[in-house]
């Protein structure tokens, strides 16, 4: 048995193709247009935004006599008027580890704008159990005494059944994916597993907004808090308009623009 805590895995981003964008610079007639976005999610999200208007220079669209400029200035603009499906261009992927079924339960409500891809606890067998302990938990002696105590009992009734179904000698392995998911019932709610979650850049506001709210479920609130800290520092101008206040030693992650 062991206790642990969400762990965030940033494993793919949206690239830009420099020679398709660059042919498209060619074939619009602004070969030289550059930005200074910081990444390239941030910069897809900005050609997106301006191909929409042609406001990549003043007067390529005889109607735009001026143009913002730079890409914190056109997301910023972007966020603040709401128009949130252009951050739909960018798409990230996670592996969570170490989350709880708990976590994963709620994380997968979350249908617009996701791909999942979840640990099966019907093939991989749980010979241990790993768990997150909540704050009050934590807090009192004798609960994480009885915390603690219940988790090892539950990894020892996992491999008790193993050894009464003698899972590791069975040759069939449909017999064995029926054992481990008839085993798995007997597993707690918190126990830890894996979750991929792929998202854009709209849905992945829409979620740290409402996953680090104070009313949130704690673990989950760590869960985007961590994810927080980690796209406000690589993608920086798709995020400035949020504002962090802790509370109950997790972050509430805050904005005046939510769900653009
Ligand atoms: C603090 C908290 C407590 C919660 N408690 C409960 C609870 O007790 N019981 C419970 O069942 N759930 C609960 N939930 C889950 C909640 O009801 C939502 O299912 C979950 O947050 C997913 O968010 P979403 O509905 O915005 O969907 P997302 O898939 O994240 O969608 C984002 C947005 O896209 C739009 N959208 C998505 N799908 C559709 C659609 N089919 N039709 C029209 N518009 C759509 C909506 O505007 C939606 O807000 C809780 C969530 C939170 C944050």
């Amino acid at each position: 048995m062991k206790l642990v805590r969400p762990k965030v895995f940033l494993v793919g981003e949206t690239r830009v193709d420099e020679g398709g964008l660059r042919a498209y610079f060619d074939h619009l007639g602004v070969p030289q247009w550059q930005t200074d976005a910081p990444s390239d999610a941030e910069r897809i999200v900005e050609v997106m935004g301006r191909l929409c208007y042609r406001s990549f220079e003043a007067g390529l669209n005889p109607n735009v006599t001026k143009v913002r400029k730079g890409n914190k200035a056109y997301l910023d603009n972007i966020i603040q008027v709401g128009h949130g499906s252009v951050l739909e261009h960018a798409v990230l992927n996670f592996i969570f580890a170490d989350v709880s079924r708990v976590v994963t339960h709620e994380l997968v409500r979350h249908r617009a704008g996701t791909a999942i891809s979840q640990e099966s606890l019907r093939f991989v067998r749980l010979d241990t159990l790993s768990a997150y302990a909540p704050m009050h938990i934590q807090e009192n002696e004798e609960g994480m005494t009885i915390f603690t105590r219940t988790l090892e009992q539950l990894e020892a009734v996992q491999r008790e059944l193993a050894r009464v179904y003698a899972i590791d000698d069975e040759p069939g392995f449909s017999v064995k994916k029926q054992l481990t998911s008839a085993f798995r019932r007997v597993a707690p709610m918190g126990v830890a597993t894996t979750i991929g979650w792929s998202c854009n850049l709209r849905t992945l506001r829409h979620v740290i907004e409402h996953r680090t709210d104070p009313h949130a479920e704690e673990e989950i609130r760590y869960l985007f808090g961590e994810v927080f800290r980690l796209v406000r520092e690589r993608y920086p101008n798709v995020f400035s308009d949020y504002e962090m206040e802790m509370v109950d030693g997790l972050p509430w992650v805050k904005t005046a623009h939510g769900k653009i």
